[in-house]
């Protein structure tokens, strides 16, 4: 892993795994590939902060960060959601009951965490620093050349990485999937979200709260207090690009009179912390998942709006996913590699296609208003509080997915020993 020292080989980087992309995606995916024993190179440009931006972890991403030795630093800075509330804030013609989505109703104790985007990608580096368990290149990656025995990726301060394998996390706008020749099908909703880390006068009992209203969704999301602040929760809030430069050229005094306006005053007065953070809604697809020597994760290959906190939780079943088709696959033999990768595209295609559309619905139904489509939203509703097993079977699949889960999200605690074995790669 470390420079070659001879003459051009000075600036060469050889590698088994080379994870493009240090988000959040990326710095989880080179964690599980070092834990597999397997010789891993992350490369990329660290992200700016996110101003206001929280990610909710669902139990089985608490379990993938179980099993990469991650979750009890996590835990310390997040805060556990407990119980999801849906409230109809549409006025639409059909009283719509509220729906309350509780962990204790699958035996769990929280259905999940809520943490600043920025201190999970702090955490993870950390804790990739403090193991050594992979080289780390602050770089951009400028190019991408791709053969059938493996990648070479030119960075921008002009030293290259020789890979085996691409795990392709650069992105939405991936320069890898780009080179690798994979089409994407991108569409826009006419939506901004604003992000905003929120303190407020009464306390949140662990329960994120979305109120669905006619712009999308205003979701007020718990977060561990501070000192000063014991009850606070980040804001993920929806709506058209016009009312968002409105509401951002307004004084910080009116905007949090309209959010306890907006919050119906359930949380008393609000102050906002920091920034605010500015989102264009948008929605993206891609031809594959996975081609010769590259495979995507993260939002290379799946944007869709922050609605039922499902991107991160998707990116790192991406990840989960990827390991274990490639466990065990010699990654110098093409004809192994490449049943591996089908095997992972038809995973991720069922999997990225159910949430992209899940989504897309429901943003789609609150931003529509039509009578029919608020019925039919209605009636979800009413369908969901009465009937106890359906219910049920929402919130498992919120939090856990019905498909069968990758092994690093199957089991609650890490392995002993760490490197699985492999064959030579
Ligand atoms: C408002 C909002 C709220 C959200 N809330 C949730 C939530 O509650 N739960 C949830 O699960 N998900 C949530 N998401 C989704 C989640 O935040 C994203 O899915 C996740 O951050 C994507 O991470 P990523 O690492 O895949 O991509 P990115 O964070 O975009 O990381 C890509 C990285 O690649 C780097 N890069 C790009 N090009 C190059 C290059 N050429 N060379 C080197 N490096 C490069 C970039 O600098 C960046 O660091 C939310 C999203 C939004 C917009």
């Amino acid at each position: 892993m470390a420079l070659e020292h001879s003459g051009e080989e000075t600036k060469t980087i050889k590698t088994q795994i080379l994870v493009a992309g240090a988000g959040s995606t990326g710095v989880a995916a080179a964690l599980a590939f070092a834990r597999a024993g397997l010789k891993v190179t992350l490369a990329g440009r660290f992200p700016p902060p996110l101003p206001g931006r929280t990610v909710a972890l669902f139990e089985a991403s608490l379990r993938f960060l179980e099993a990469i030795g991650a979750l009890a630093r996590v835990r310390e800075k997040a805060c556990p959601i407990e119980a999801i509330r849906m409230i109809d804030d549409t006025a639409q013609l059909l009283p719509t009951p509220d729906l309350l989505l509780k962990s204790s109703e699958i035996g769990l104790p929280a259905l999940g965490i809520n943490i600043s985007n920025d201190e999970l990608v702090a955490i993870l580096l950390e804790i990739a620093r403090e193991r050594q368990a992979f080289e780390i290149v602050e770089a951009d990656i400028a190019d991408y050349v791709f053969d059938g025995d493996g990648a070479v990726a030119l960075l921008a301060d002009g030293r290259r990485i020789e890979a085996d394998f691409v795990v392709a996390a650069d992105g939405r706008q991936s320069r890898a999937r780009a080179v690798a020749g994979i089409d994407t099908r991108e569409w826009t909703y006419p939506q901004v979200a604003l992000t905003m880390l929120l303190s407020h006068e009464e306390p949140h009992d662990n329960i994120s709260t979305e109120f669905h209203t006619r712009s999308g969704p205003f979701t007020l999301v718990p977060l561990q207090g501070r000192e000063g602040a014991p009850h606070r929760s980040s804001l993920v809030w929806l709506m058209s690009v016009a009312d968002a430069s409105r509401r951002l050229a307004k004084p910080r005094e009116e905007l949090e009179f309209e959010l306890e306006d907006r919050a119906h005053g359930k949380f008393g007065a609000m102050k906002i912390e920091g920034g605010i953070g500015q989102f264009r809604m948008g929605g993206m697809k891609v031809s594959t998942h996975a081609t010769g020597r590259v495979a995507l994760v993260g939002e290379t290959c799946h944007v869709f709006p922050p609605i039922g906190a499902q991107g991160l939780n998707l990116s790192l079943r991406d990840v989960a996913d990827l390991e274990d088709c490639l466990a065990s696959v010699d990654l110098s033999n093409p004809h192994e590699l490449g049943h591996a990768l089908a095997r992972y595209d038809r995973h991720r295609r069922a999997d990225i296609g159910f949430r992209t559309l899940g989504v897309d619905l429901l943003n789609r139904s609150l931003i529509v208003p039509q009578l029919p489509v608020d019925l039919l939203r209605g009636a979800g509703f009413v369908i969901m509080t009465a009937l106890g097993p359906l219910r049920r079977a929402m919130i498992r699949e919120g939090v856990s997915p019905h498909l069968l889960l990758p092994r690093l999200m199957q089991e609650r605690a890490p392995r002993e020993g760490g490197a699985r074995r492999r064959r030579s790669a």
